[in-house]
């Protein structure tokens, strides 16, 4: 209920000022209210109410047994529109806040029974405003007011309305998590340099990397000396240029890490920015780290096997061409001359090479786009494998001793199969120059054949075996010079697989190498 006259009291001077919340207080009609006029009111009340309106800070009182309640300018926003304003003021406070008054009311009690002020930080006290139950987050402290006579007058809320903060780190948390778990997914390793301190802060994958103790913080010199000897120098001044005034900062540079707990190498590249303030000084500089070893490591077998490939096939193209210039030449000079089928020989061997690689590469081509198709018949496992000898070694250069079973009929690719035994017995002949000996085993049960193809040559680093069959892969021979593409065996693989059958070697360095695969015999058993 609200009065037309304004206050006129000897009190009045208490009640002066307040915004919208002193004038609506003036107004009030208060003696018709449980607390009666303000003339009567006591000391202690006037006092409080006249804080209360002159504070910018949010404040909000409950009054008497009954809780009467006042607020200020600064509070009224916390009740937003179409809400508990302005009918919260001289009301009870029981009336007023029915959805939290179980949740508020233990805390005025504690307060006016003696018990300590209280302080609650942020905490989330849902209310009913803007025509909704909202979550409202709260800090708040709830003191008791004494009055005149020693007893409690009413409780005093300090308040402060934090939604927005907290909204914002809640967001800022998420964000965080979000980033947290892209960095986790995408394996990153992740760093953060003070500048002043020179101290390194960096996740666990970037202290296992770099085989850092688990500490907080670390000095940069441990993380630097974890970079390889050949790349230190280089990073080192990467990181300088980026940080030095006038720089833009970025930061980019891949090196090798080589633990500093057991020495594993791995390639990684450094992604950063440094970060300055108006002075020009670095404040910050940060950043992510990408193990790049495999990409690295493909990129430089590519690269090899370019170089290789333009060897191969220039050699057997400069021969072919060499022996056409001079047929040429017989051809006009004597036409008959002996020479002339020696050096057809040579140009159709040449051009044999040449077909055979760019098979090898349209093969390559085949089986990256998923189009190795089989074509399945029965056939003599043992009769292909001397058929491709005698094709091989027509003119009994090399010692074939053929092992185990006399004929296996099986169900599998006939001119895959012979493609994989050309691979297996040319590598045995290329990488045995010191020995014509090559034995072949066939042999079986109920449910495989198995083909081995030994070799008495030079044999295989055990280092080297797990990547044979990898696509490009070449190993360094002992100072041997093999020509050849790295493609065969990953060829060999991919065929037999595709017959679900399996391909390995067993080899000792110097001693030669036994490549074997196996393959189902009946065509029911997964073709
Ligand atoms: P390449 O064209 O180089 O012969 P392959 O894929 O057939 O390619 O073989 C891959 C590598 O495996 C070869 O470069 C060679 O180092 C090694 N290798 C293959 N077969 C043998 C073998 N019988 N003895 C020793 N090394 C072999």
């Amino acid at each position: 209920m609200i009065t037309n006259n304004p206050l006129h009291t000897t009190n009045s001077h208490y009640l002066q000022g307040g915004g919208e919340m002193g004038q609506l207080i003036r107004d009030f009609d208060w003696d018709n209210s449980v607390l009666g006029s303000p003339e009567d009111w006591s000391q202690s009340l006037l006092t409080t109410v006249s804080i209360i309106l002159s504070s910018k800070f949010p404040m909000f009182l409950w009054w008497g047994p009954q809780l009467i309640q006042f607020y200020n300018d600064a509070y009224r926003p916390s009740l937003g529109q179409n809400g508990k304003h302005p009918k919260a003021l001289g009301q009870r406070g029981e009336d007023c806040w029915p959805e939290i008054w179980p949740v508020i009311k233990p805390l005025i009690d504690t307060v006016l029974e003696g018990g300590e002020s209280t302080w609650s930080e942020n905490q989330l006290i849902p209310i009913y405003r803007n025509n909704k139950l909202e979550d409202v987050y709260w800090t708040f402290s709830y003191s008791r007011v004494t009055d005149e006579t020693g007893t409690p007058g009413g409780v005093l809320v300090i308040c402060t309305e934090t939604t927005e903060q907290v909204q914002s780190y809640n967001k800022i948390q998420s964000a965080k998590n979000e980033l947290e778990f892209a960095i986790e997914a995408a394996d990153l390793g992740t760093w953060d340099l003070d500048p002043k301190t020179n101290k390194f802060i960096c996740n666990d994958r970037l202290k296992e990397w770099f085989g850092l103790p688990a500490d907080e913080e670390i000095a940069l010199e441990s993380a630097v000396a974890a970079i390889a000897d050949e790349d230190r120098e280089r990073v080192i001044e990467a990181i300088k240029k980026s940080m030095a005034s006038g720089s833009d900062g970025n930061y980019n540079v891949i090196y090798t890490v080589k633990s500093l707990k057991d020495g594993t190498r791995r390639i990684v590249e450094a992604t950063g920015r440094a970060l300055f303030d108006t002075e020009g000084m670095v404040y910050q500089f940060s950043g992510i780290l990408q193990d790049v070893t495999e990409e690295y490591q493909l990129q430089v077998r590519k690269d090899e096997f370019i170089s290789v490939a333009s060897h191969e096939l220039k050699t057997p193209i400069t021969s072919l061409s060499a022996s056409i210039q001079i047929l040429q030449k017989l051809v006009k000079s004597n036409p008959t001359s002996d020479k002339v089928p020696v050096f057809v020989n040579k140009a159709s061997n040449n051009l044999n090479k040449l077909i055979h690689l760019l098979d090898d590469l349209l093969n390559v081509t085949k089986i990256q786009q998923g189009q190795l198709a089989l074509n399945i018949n029965r056939f003599d496992l043992v009769e292909l494998i001397k058929d491709c000898c005698e094709h091989i070694n027509p003119l009994n250069e090399y010692e074939f001793a053929f092992l185990g079973d006399d004929t296996l009929m099986i169900y599998a690719d006939y001119r895959r199969i012979d493609q994989v035994m050309i691979n297996l017995i040319g590598n045995a002949i290329k990488y045995s120059p010191q020995s014509k000996r090559i034995e072949i085993t066939v042999m079986h049960d109920d449910e495989r054949a198995t083909v081995c193809v030994r070799d008495f040559g030079i044999g295989i680093n055990p280092q080297k075996l797990p990547h044979l069959f990898d696509r490009y892969y070449r190993v360094d021979a002992f100072g041997h010079q093999f020509s050849g593409l790295g493609l065969g065996l990953y060829i060999s693989s991919e065929i037999i697989t595709r017959h679900n059958g399996k391909i390995g070697v067993d080899s000792t360095v110097g001693d030669g190498s036994n490549f074997w695969f196996n393959l189902p015999i009946d065509d029911k058993l997964g073709l």
